[in-house]
C-alpha cells in the first residue's frame, strides 16, 4: 500500500470531524447501554444497529478491510483517525462489536474464499450480529475444559449442552462457537472445533439472564440436538483450539485488524472533573478539597499515559522487541481503571452514592450503573488475572507458577 501523505491525513480528519459532528444522533428519549454487553432492549438495538449501517455507509468502519469484501482497502491509519474522532465526539458505539473486532478479523485472516464473501460485508453494515459461544458453566478461565457437545451424523453436527454469558446472544444471526468434537483425543485441547454457527435453527435457545445493573445483554445459550451444517466448521480436524486462541488475540486487542469504532461509551475522567465541580465536600466544592484533588489528579495522569499508550500501539517503530505487549496489558490497564474512577465517583456523593434507583439518584443513577458495568470488562474476554498471567508469562518471561 502507497504511503500516506501528511496532507491526506489532514484532509480526512477534517472530513472525518465534520462529519461526525454532523451526524451523531440525537441522545433518544430512552436510556442507552454503556457497552454492546448491555445491550437488552429492542429499542436501544435498533437505535445502535442504525447508526452503524449509517456509519458504515458513511465509510468510516471497515476502512482497512479488503474492498471486495466491503471494507474501504485503504490504510489502517485511516481507521485509526476515524475511531478516534468518534471518542472525541462520544458518538454511540458499534453493536456488532464481536463480529467487527474479533469474528470478522479471524474470518479474513484465516476463513474461506466463500466464508469472507457469505460474512464480512454483513458484518460491517450490522446486518448480521455476531455473539461468541466460548464460556460455559464449567470452562470460563479453563476455557480447554469445554464440554459443548458437536457429534457428527452425516453432513451436520449435532450440537447439545450449553454457553453461558453469551453477549447479544438474543440478537446474534451467527455465533463463534467453540464445541467438542471427541473425548478420546490425546489431550482435552485436541478434542475441540471451531464453528461459524447460526443462532436462528431450531434446537438453540438463548435465554437472556439480568444483571447486576438490573439492565439484559448477555444470554445462557442452550443447544438441544442443534443441526449445524458441516460446512459451518473453521480450520481443520484438532485446530479448533488454536483458531480459539487467535480469536483471542484479536479480543484482547493483542493483533490489529479490527474494523475499527467504539465498542463503549462509558464515563470518563473528564465527566469525573465535572462531578467534583458540582459536588460538596465539608460544605465546599469537593474539587477545592486536598484529598480530591490529589485523587483526580492521579487519575488524569493515570488516563493520560493509558490515551499514549494507546496512541504508541499504532506506531510499530515505538512498539519494541514484543509487539503484542502493549495492546495486551490495554485491557488490564483501562478496565482497572474504570473500575477505580467509578467507584471513586461514588464517593464524591458521600451518602447519596447508595442510591441507584430511586427517585433522588444523582444524575438518575449512571454513576452507579457505570460502576456496577465497571465490572464486566475487568471479567468478560478474560479476567484481569488471566491478564495478568500472560503479560507475566508471555511479555516478562516469568515462570509459569
Ligand atoms: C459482561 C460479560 C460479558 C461476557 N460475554 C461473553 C461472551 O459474549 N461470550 C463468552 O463466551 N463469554 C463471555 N463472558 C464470559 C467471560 O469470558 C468469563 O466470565 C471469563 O472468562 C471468566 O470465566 P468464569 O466466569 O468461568 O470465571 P472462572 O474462570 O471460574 O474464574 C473465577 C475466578 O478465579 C480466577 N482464576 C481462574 N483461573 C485462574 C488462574 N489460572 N490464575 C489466577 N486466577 C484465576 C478468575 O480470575 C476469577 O476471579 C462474559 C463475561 C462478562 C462478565
Amino acid at each position: 500500500m502507497s504511503k500516506v501523505s501528511k496532507s491526506e491525513i489532514r484532509e480526512f480528519t477534517d472530513q472525518a470531524r465534520a462529519w461526525f459532528r454532523e451526524n451523531i444522533p440525537p441522545q433518544p428519549d430512552f436510556l442507552l447501554p454503556e457497552t454492546f454487553m448491555e445491550v437488552g432492549t429492542d429499542q436501544q438495538f435498533e437505535y445502535l444497529r442504525d447508526w452503524q449501517r449509517k456509519v458504515y455507509e458513511a465509510g468510516y468502519i471497515g476502512i482497512s478491510w479488503p474492498r471486495e469484501y466491503g471494507g474501504g482497502g485503504a490504510s489502517q491509519i485511516f481507521q485509526d483517525i476515524a475511531t478516534r474522532e468518534m471518542s472525541a465526539q462520544r458518538a454511540p458505539f458499534m453493536p456488532n462489536t464481536i463480529g467487527l473486532n474479533w469474528a470478522g478479523p479471524l474470518i479474513l485472516k484465516m476463513g474461506s474464499e466463500a466464508d469472507k464473501l457469505k460474512y464480512i460485508k454483513n458484518i460491517l453494515s450490522a446486518e448480521d450480529i455476531w455473539c461468541q459461544g466460548f464460556s460455559e458453566p464449567e470452562a470460563g478461565s479453563d476455557l480447554g475444559n469445554t464440554q459443548c457437545f458437536a457429534r457428527k451424523d452425516g453432513d451436520d453436527y449435532v450440537v447439545n449442552g450449553s454457553k453461558i454469558w453469551t453477549s447479544l446472544g438474543t440478537y446474534a444471526r451467527y455465533m463463534i462457537l467453540l464445541a467438542r468434537t471427541s473425548r478420546d483425543a490425546s489431550s482435552k485441547y485436541a478434542g475441540l472445533r471451531f464453528f461459524l454457527a447460526p443462532m436462528k435453527i431450531d434446537g438453540i435457545d438463548p435465554r437472556p439472564i439480568q444483571k447486576l445493573t438490573g439492565e439484559y445483554g448477555f444470554c445462557q445459550t442452550f443447544f438441544d440436538e442443534a443441526r449445524i451444517p458441516s460446512d459451518c466448521l473453521m480450520g481443520s480436524e484438532g485446530d479448533g483450539w488454536r483458531t480459539a486462541m487467535v480469536t483471542l488475540t484479536f479480543e484482547r486487542g493483542a493483533s490489529g485488524g479490527q474494523a475499527g469504532g467504539t465498542s463503549m461509551m462509558e464515563l470518563n475522567v473528564n465527566d469525573v472533573l465535572e462531578l467534583a465541580r458540582r459536588s460538596k465536600r465539608n460544605g465546599r466544592p469537593a474539587i477545592e478539597d486536598t484529598y480530591v484533588r490529589e485523587q483526580l489528579v492521579s487519575f488524569i495522569i493515570e488516563s493520560k499515559g493509558n490515551q499514549l499508550m494507546n496512541a504508541r500501539a499504532e506506531e510499530p517503530a515505538l512498539l519494541g522487541e514484543w509487539p503484542s505487549a502493549i495492546p495486551l496489558s490495554g485491557k488490564l490497564r483501562n478496565t482497572e481503571l474504570r473500575r477505580r474512577l467509578t467507584k471513586f465517583s461514588l464517593s464524591l456523593m458521600g451518602g447519596n452514592g447508595g442510591r441507584y434507583v430511586s427517585r433522588e439518584a444523582i444524575d438518575f443513577g449512571k454513576w452507579q450503573r457505570s460502576y456496577l458495568n465497571s465490572f464486566s470488562a475487568t471479567i468478560g474476554g478474560g479476567t484481569s488475572e488471566i491478564q495478568r498471567n500472560i503479560i507475566g508469562e508471555r511479555v516478562l518471561g516469568l515462570p509459569k507458577d
